[in-house]
């Protein structure tokens, strides 16, 4: 079978395939379908993609992303690693400590500088409501330090009265 196999890949079928690897692919997918390279180009083109796209799903594991057929050679070696979002470590560091400055008395009235203990008349709000903490490349709220001040309030200063200052 071997030599009947090397009679059909003369050089002439070798280059075929190293010019036009969607060749190499159709007959992949070809095989894994079971039928012929005929067969699967007989197909309507929008069933050929679609068998194509789901041979390439089949091809990523789903658990890491690589090649299954490296994934799953037990021989493979694999080194794990951090990858480091520095803006996401600082917004977490934010929340965190916004979180414990307001760990006593987590809701204020809707001005953000009147705390309670309880939920009760006008203090209603948990100092997470409406707060979404962000990152930028520099301090956008200079007015506002909503992290280490607990009745910091998220209200800009008049731009009028600090220029009289
Ligand atoms: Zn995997």
């Amino acid at each position: 079978m071997g030599a009947q196999q090397g009679r059909h890949l003369g050089p002439k079928s070798a280059s075929l395939l190293d010019r036009h690897p969607e060749v190499d692919r159709d007959l992949t997918v070809a095989l894994w379908l079971g039928i012929t390279l005929a067969e699967f180009d007989r197909l309507a083109p929008l069933e050929r993609d679609l068998w194509i796209k789901k041979w390439h799903a089949q091809q990523v594991c789903p658990d890491c992303g690589n090649p299954i057929s490296e994934c799953s050679d037990p021989e493979r070696l694999w080194a794990s690693y951090r990858r480091i979002c520095y803006a996401t470590m600082e917004r977490n560091a934010a929340q965190d400590a916004y979180a414990g400055l307001h760990e006593t008395a987590p809701f204020h009235d809707g001005t953000f500088t009147s705390w309670s203990k309880k939920r009760a008349g006008q203090h209603r709000f948990h100092f997470s409501h409406g707060v979404t903490i962000c990152v930028a490349d520099h301090d956008l709220t200079p007015w506002d330090p909503f992290t280490t001040e607990r009745d910091a309030s998220p209200i800009p200063p008049d731009p009028e009265e600090t220029s009289e200052e």
